[in-house]
């Protein structure tokens, strides 16, 4: 019974340090999405999140494509 309890208390460590790892490691990779591109048509930066990708070019709105 005790092992059986020391078993489950690693694995909710392991869980924890895990789970840990994997929140910081998105958050770091959210900073890094919020990069500028260039709008390949007028040239105007604007971040990736708000451009528009057509034929794997960025664009800053429909016009422009
Ligand atoms: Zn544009």
């Amino acid at each position: 019974m005790i092992k059986f309890i020391l078993t489950l208390l690693i694995l909710y460590i392991v869980y924890i340090i895990f789970f840990r790892k994997q929140k910081s490691s998105s958050s770091k990779s959210n900073e890094d999405i919020e990069s500028l591109v260039e709008c390949a048509n007028c040239g105007t930066f604007i971040s990736i999140n708000e451009a528009i990708i057509s034929n794997g070019k960025y664009y800053c709105s429909t016009k422009c494509i």
